[in-house]
């Protein structure tokens, strides 16, 4: 943007940098530069993002990309094909994450506060599986309302062997350190 900015404009960055500059002539050289750019915002291109750095899905205790292969096997016919990896941060309220738009796009996140060796592994399975679950019944709109969890979605939840044992845990485990734990499978 200021690449080819005018002399007066170069000015005034100089004289707000420069200690003898009278406060008044400061305030003044601010309202030129805030001009400057208020009449120039449209040179500043960002460039779209293309390529994203994913943290890698070999966690501390955790491979969510050999849980994701083995369940892709077992319950899809291998069909699946999606991304897994651990969130960037330690989220508070959400578990897993899949969506469908996007530069996440075919990618399932998993919480990294679950790598610890106090999470049962039942447990990151059928987490994983649950988010794999979006995959095959991709989110639909009803009357105006984004449905993620249809019946067929809850039936095949609850036929997961591991489900009735992960729901206890989690009830048990996850619902004293993390608040509004039902309903945390939010999917965008
Ligand atoms: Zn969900």
């Amino acid at each position: 943007m200021f690449k080819n900015a005018p002399e007066h404009v170069f000015e005034s960055i100089l004289k707000i940098y420069t200690h003898f500059t009278r406060k008044s002539t400061r305030a003044a050289c601010r309202k030129t530069i805030r001009d400057f750019i208020s009449q120039n915002r449209h040179r500043i291109v960002c460039k779209p993002k293309t390529s994203r750095i994913l943290p890698d899905p070999i966690g501390k205790i955790f491979n969510l990309r050999e849980i994701y292969n083995h369940l892709n096997i077992k319950y899809f016919d291998g069909n699946l094909d999606v991304h897994i990896t651990w969130s960037h941060r330690p989220n508070k309220r959400l578990m897993g994450t899949w969506k469908d738009t996007g530069l996440e796009k075919n990618l399932i996140r998993i919480n990294r506060l679950l790598d610890t060796k106090e999470v049962p592994p039942y447990y990151i399975n059928y987490l994983v599986y649950h988010e794999m679950l979006h995959e095959v019944f991709k989110q639909r709109t009803i009357n105006g309302r984004i449905q993620r969890h249809p019946k067929e979605f809850k039936k095949l939840e609850r036929d997961f062997p591991l489900y009735q044992k992960a729901s206890k845990w989690q009830k048990e485990y996850l619902s004293n350190s993390i608040k509004q734990i039902s309903g945390s499978y939010i999917c965008q």
